[in-house]
């Protein structure tokens, strides 16, 4: 964010009167019920304050039984109306409200799911993405405020309005003339008044908004603080962290950094301790001072005689209300303006535009399956880098082969399988589906043709068919039969609930906690399930016992069946049994060809890897003998 720009409260409004037109759209109906809630809760206590004053005047006056009954009658019929309307417009407004925080909240994170996945990937956008998330977390601040400044400036104005009706007969209704207080009838005294009367009322919102905007200004410098009050108050219990934590007792490091901020004062607590706690007292100051005053004046005009006790009531409930009421109103146009410097963030991330060319091809289905992929002389450079992490990158799939990429970390592996799913395009050169470049290709229905196993797969808390379907209605028996073909047979025997056991115990008590082996393999049949004409596998044994290894490899042909499969390992032992083997150095394809050929080459890469590894493993066999 930036905090040196000053935002014009035009600018803020136009930014939040967006923000209004976003979530108005998302949630249909939430701003009308919460205008009509707002509405009728500002102005039922001026129906109390009206009503009461009536009754009180005429107790104190004529007493006139029938006049009194009349008043209590209304007063009882129209408060209960007015509540009953209310409690209808608070049942809407919550039953929206169920929609809003749903559709709402998701305004960010849809976008996140829909933009490029290298904007996404890029280190600016997940540090504006944080920031709206920490702002929105630690303030309220961003796209939700905008609901509540609605809410409390349509009060905040009726409340205005009501208390100014209520109120304009204490100016209106003159003290006898011939009083010793008559000084009090010159429209001077009045006018007096009523000046003071409003510079407090808006030196008081002033000092509140002010101390406000210190939020503002220590937002940028507060996202260390908070991300980690957020990672080690919410994160570090999570399962998945405990053992290290246990372990390393990382708990103190970050114990450590915690105490340091909390030493040294973070920014927040030195303004509130400073500026900002000052400025918020002095306007809470100013405020009482202000009803101090209106029930001076109240009182010496009745004093005087200028109305009676019933009258004192609505005036001084009145005006304290008229000035809270316009309090209110200033400090929400203040919070406006806060929040439009929010805002700017939200925007600068919802505003990021997308840089891959988007066509419209239909990737044709085919019943044959003969999807043929080229790389033709493709390079790429990660935005930001300084070397190419793919360079001049040529090679064809052959339909129906077994194609292995082997290489040591860093060698460009992960690169070719991201341009390959066009997750990036090449900053040079071209990928080609059945002769067309795939950038001509409509994006969802060119990812239709792959199905690839991340190393870093994800797994859902929902029942097991449910995760290798990716879908909530499914054909159970081809489930089945891609986890058995995936390895995963016994393990699902032995499941009571079958295909509908629930994955992890986050939402089930009777959920099951799955090794990364088996995760493993509930991915590998989630991408078997995907039936695409390419498989991808990325070191898809890494958690896979020996055993299982073997299984996977002896069953490969009949797992992956028609499909073109691409298997990425820097194992080149679990390569094997490829047609085709590609050794990636360096961001190159160095070598290509069978692996008796390639071990043929002495001074190949291939084969310097191999008796490295060969080695290697031989050791790690001589280990685990004399162990
Ligand atoms: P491999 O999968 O063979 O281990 P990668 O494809 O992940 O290799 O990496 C190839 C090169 O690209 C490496 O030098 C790596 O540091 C670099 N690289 C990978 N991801 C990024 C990224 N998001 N931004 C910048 N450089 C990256």
């Amino acid at each position: 964010m930036k905090n040196e720009e000053k935002m014009t409260l035009r600018e803020a409004f136009s930014l939040n009167f967006r923000a209004f037109r976003i979530l108005r759209q998302s949630c249909p109906g939430l701003f009308e019920s919460v205008f009509c809630d707002a509405v009728l809760t500002a102005l039922l206590p001026y129906i109390g304050i009206y009503f009461s004053a009536r009754i009180l005047n005429e107790l104190s006056g004529s007493r006139r039984p029938e006049v009194l009954w009349r008043w209590v009658l209304l007063t009882v019929s129209v408060t209960a109306a007015a509540a009953l309307l209310k409690a209808i417009a608070l049942r809407w407004k919550n039953s929206k409200e169920e929609l809003y925080w749903q559709k709402g909240y998701f305004v960010n994170s849809k976008k996140m799911l829909a933009m490029d996945f290298c904007v996404m990937d890029e280190q600016s956008t997940q540090d504006l993405y944080s920031q709206i998330l920490q702002n929105s977390m630690w303030g309220g601040w961003g796209l939700t405020q905008v609901r509540s400044i609605f809410e409390r400036i349509i009060g905040g104005l009726c409340s205005v309005v009501s208390a100014l009706a209520l109120s304009v007969g204490l100016f209106l209704v003159p003290v006898p003339a011939d009083s010793s207080f008559a000084f009090l009838n010159s429209p001077w005294f009045v006018l007096a008044f009523l000046g003071i009367l409003v510079l407090i009322t808006v030196v008081s919102p002033m000092c509140a908004t002010k101390a406000d905007s210190y939020w503002v200004k220590s937002a940028e410098s507060s996202r260390f603080s908070n991300r980690l009050f957020s990672f080690f108050g919410f994160t570090m219990h999570a399962a998945e962290r405990m053992l290290d934590m246990r372990m390393y007792s990382q708990q103190d490091i970050g114990t450590a950094y915690l105490l340091k901020e909390n030493h040294t004062g973070s920014l927040t607590a030195r303004y509130a301790a400073g500026p900002m706690g000052g400025l918020a007292a002095l306007s809470a100051a100013i405020s009482t001072m202000f009803t101090g005053f209106a029930y001076l004046f109240v009182c010496l005009k009745a004093w005087a005689g200028a109305f009676g006790v019933g009258s004192v009531t609505q005036y001084v409930g009145a005006i304290t209300a008229l000035a809270t009421g316009i309090f209110n109103l200033m400090k929400n146009v203040g919070d406006l303006k806060n929040n439009g410097a929010f805002l700017k963030t939200t925007f600068e991330f919802l505003d990021l535009p997308d840089r891959m060319y988007q066509g419209t091809l239909t990737t044709e289905k085919r019943a044959d399956r003969q999807y043929e992929v080229e790389f033709r002389d493709v390079s790429f450079r990660y935005p930001g880098a300084e070397n190419d992490a793919l360079r001049h990158l040529s090679m064809k799939f052959k339909v129906g082969e077994r194609l292995a990429v082997v290489g040591e970390n860093g060698s460009g592996k992960t690169t070719f399988i991201k341009l390959l799913c066009r997750l990036y395009d090449p900053t040079e050169g071209e990928i080609l589906l059945n002769g067309i470049d795939i950038r001509k290709y409509k994006y969802e229905d060119y990812l239709q043709v792959f199905a690839v196993v991340f190393q870093d797969f994800q797994l859902l808390a929902f029942p097991l068919g449910q995760n290798v379907a990716a879908s909530q209605n499914y054909d159970r028996e081809r489930a089945e039969k891609c986890l058995r073909m995936a390895g995963f047979g016994e393990r699902l025997d032995s499941m009571p609930k079958g295909l509908d056991t629930c994955l992890y115990r986050e939402f089930e008590e009777d959920g099951v906690e799955v090794s990364g082996g088996e995760g493993q393999k509930i991915a590998l049949a989630r991408a078997l399930y995907k039936d695409a004409p390419f498989i991808v596998l990325d070191e898809p044994t890494a958690a896979l016992d020996p055993v299982a290894e073997y299984e996977v490899y002896s069953n490969f042909d009949r797992l992956v069946g028609d499909k073109t499969a691409i298997y990425i390992s820097h194992r080149l032992s679990s390569c094997r049994f490829c047609d085709e083997i590609a050794v990636f150095d360096g961001g190159q394809i160095v070598q290509q060809g069978s692996h008796e050929s390639l071990l043929a080459e002495q001074d190949g890469k291939y084969a310097e890897l191999w008796h490295a590894q060969a080695q290697h493993y031989a050791k790690e066999k001589e280990r685990e003998e004399i162990f």
